[in-house]
């Protein structure tokens, strides 16, 4: 590698952006390779990704996988919890803080468990918001000091699991999110004789920015007007249950990105607050909901994939916000509970997937020459691009991109030949790649000029469905941090976008951080022929992880489960692997029957084989080969 083509760890890292986005986790070492740091310190542990890549591979478990740092949850955790604890220290205010971990956010159960054990000292507490999730609290929130919050729409079942958990001793909070709920709770908590606690959720008129807007505000689906809360408690009264309501919620929508969203939340549910207090309801939990935004972009704005804050700040400005009011009124500052979830888990998984081809559009490569009475817009086309100079690109550039429109108009009518296109498309990346060499070598590029690195761009075919391992990408335009795992002490030149293997032209991505915003297109190496090049999808933990779809029948990826481990050379270890799905598994689940389709297959060759037009021995081979692909991996096999 010669001296202009090197580049050093802390070079790179600004490139992609690395130390914004990776909040502390991630950085790049002396060989170029992208490391976690599971404790966010330089002179802690490493876990180098091409070791873990190796160790996979030495596994025989294939690509793309989805790798989950279960220390960067640990750390998470602890984060949210130690730093609402430093703030309310610091305001010496009177209540506790009380996490509870949203399950929707990322269901898997081993999410889940870790969360729970991180969150076991901190009392860190699970939120449901369907009866499933709500059967998965009851089994594994078993910590008899933590809160269960009870969201979403309820029906009879519902309740009754959620009493359930009372006559467990467990502290499961059922939040009112619908007026008719109220006379449900009541009716089912005096058949089964037990005293329920009970949350309300407030719709308040702030209205969230960002994309889940309409999350709140008057027209959202979920919570109570002041005037439901006020009748709902009269009906409580009425059956001496008003001692059972003990927590006022409100959600302002995930991924809040400005704070000032949350400060005036906090204003107007602290007023509520205040004012049942005083009325006589003894309150004890102020419940802020989700929203707690991550910086995907590493731009630290409030634009849609950042939040213009710290979690710091967040914790204070929560905190202050609450105690001023409780303050000014006279009532008790109550327990705070926050149900983050993106916060959480959103750093502690990615996608490793590996490019597989690259499609170059310069690429086109024909003979150029003059050919008897050819089409005007050929040879204009060719003296275009001999007339290239330094001097009069951007008019030449004009000049090639009218050429090339009307050839393919003229094409579609029958006037140029495929012969005559195929040379005029050749000449146009000629004139493409010189003008782009010509500014390469010149300050000020003119704003028409500033898109033909992105016309240049390739596309790398990676070998991952967008639908599966990236939806949030394609279904809200996230912004997710991509970049290679390797080779990260050499520049990256080749500009491109992504391209996945579904037959679907949304499969792809090319929408990417940028240190002045974001670009169309990606800065990453030229692979080498014969050599994995590996890149990956980070921040992929929160949502996206467990909303992909089977489009195109490629199913859920091999996942594998690292801990870091100080003691060992390589600072980590494999503690589970959990294979994705295999081609009949997906093809079952959509209602087809893998083992009539080998037997239906198996006839047909048997058949070829009755008509002499197969070999017996090639026939047998052919079937076993048929069964292995149905037991396989969905995605391509290298
Ligand atoms: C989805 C949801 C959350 C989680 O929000 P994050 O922004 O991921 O922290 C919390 N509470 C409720 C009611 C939700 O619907």
């Amino acid at each position: 590698m010669s001296d202009n083509q090197k580049i050093s760890p802390e070079e790179i890292c600004e490139l992609y952006n690395v130390k914004r986005w990776g909040s502390g986790y991630f950085s790049v070492n002396e060989k170029g390779h992208l490391c976690v740091l599971p404790e966010r310190r330089e002179d802690g542990p490493h876990i180098d990704f091409m070791e873990v890549i190796n160790e996979i591979r030495e596994q025989n478990i294939a690509f793309p996988a989805v790798i989950r740092f279960h220390d960067i949850l640990r750390s998470q955790v602890k984060l949210i919890n130690m730093t609402f604890r430093e703030a309310i220290k610091e305001y010496d205010y009177k209540g506790q803080f009380f996490g509870v971990y949203p399950i929707k956010v990322n269901q898997m159960r081993e999410v889940v468990e870790e969360i729970l054990d991180a969150g076991e000292p901190f009392n860190h507490g699970l939120e449901a918001g369907s009866k499933s999730e709500l059967m998965a609290t009851l089994a594994y929130n078993e910590n008899p000091n933590s809160l269960t919050v009870l969201n979403g729409f309820k029906d009879q079942e519902y309740i009754k699991l959620a009493l359930l958990g009372r006559k467990l001793g467990r502290k499961f909070i059922i939040v009112v999110e619908n007026i008719s709920e109220f006379g449900l709770i009541i009716k089912i908590a005096q058949e089964m004789k037990v005293k329920p606690l009970i949350g309300i959720r407030a719709k308040l008129t702030v209205r969230g920015s960002g994309r889940w807007a309409e999350s709140s505000g008057e027209r959202a689906k979920f919570g109570l007007t002041c005037s439901e809360i006020l009748n709902g408690i009269a009906l409580l009264k009425k059956n001496n249950m008003a001692d059972c309501l003990k927590l006022l919620h409100f959600h302002t929508g995930s991924q809040v990105p400005d704070i000032r969203i949350i400060k005036d939340a906090i204003a107007e549910a602290g007023r509520i607050y205040a004012d049942l207090y005083l009325s006589g309801i003894t309150l004890e939990y102020f419940d802020i909901g989700g929203g707690l935004g991550i910086d995907y972009d590493g731009s630290r704005s409030a634009n849609n994939s950042s939040r213009n804050y710290t979690l710091q700040e967040y914790a204070l400005d929560v905190v202050s916000g609450v105690q001023q009011i409780c303050d000014e009124v006279g009532v008790p500052h109550p327990n705070i509970v926050s149900e983050s979830g993106r916060y959480i888990t959103a750093h502690h998984s990615c996608v490793i997937t590996n490019v597989v081809d690259t499609i170059h559009q310069t690429n086109s490569s024909f003979e150029t020459g003059v050919i008897a009475d050819e089409h005007i817009l050929l040879t204009n086309m060719r003296e275009s691009a001999e007339s290239l100079t330094t001097d009069n690109y951007q008019e030449i550039f004009n000049d090639a991109q009218q050429a090339k429109t009307d050839a393919i108009t003229a094409f579609k009518l029958g006037v140029v030949s495929l012969e005559e296109r195929a040379r005029i498309e050749t000449l146009y990346w000629q004139v493409i790649t010189r003008i782009s060499q010509i500014l390469a070598g010149v300050d000020f590029v003119p704003e028409e000029l500033q898109q033909v690195e992105e016309l240049k761009a390739s596309q790398y075919l990676c070998n991952f469905s967008v639908f599966q391992s990236a939806a949030d990408t394609w279904a809200i335009s996230q912004l997710l941090p991509i970049m290679p795992v390797m080779r990260l002490n050499e520049k990256p030149q080749e500009r491109c976008s992504i391209v996945d293997i579904t037959c679907d032209s949304d499969g792809k991505i090319d929408k990417f951080i940028s240190q002045s915003g974001y670009d169309k297109s990606l800065l990453l190496h030229a692979p080498i022929k014969g050599e994995d090049y590996f890149i990956g999808l980070f921040l992929t933990g929160a949502y996206q992880d467990v909303m992909g779809d089977m489009h195109n029948l490629f199913g859920r990826l091999n996942e594998v489960h690292i801990y870091c481990d100080d003691d060992d050379p390589t600072d980590f270890y494999i503690e589970e692997v959990i294979k994705g799905t295999s081609a009949e598994k997906v093809l079952a689940t959509m209602q087809y029957n893998p083992d009539m389709m080998a037997r239906q297959v198996k006839k047909e060759i048997d058949r070829q084989i009755h008509l002499g037009q197969i070999q017996p021995r090639e026939g047998v081979r052919l079937i076993d080969f048929y069964e292995e692909c149905l037991a396989g991996y969905t995605y391509l096999k290298f």
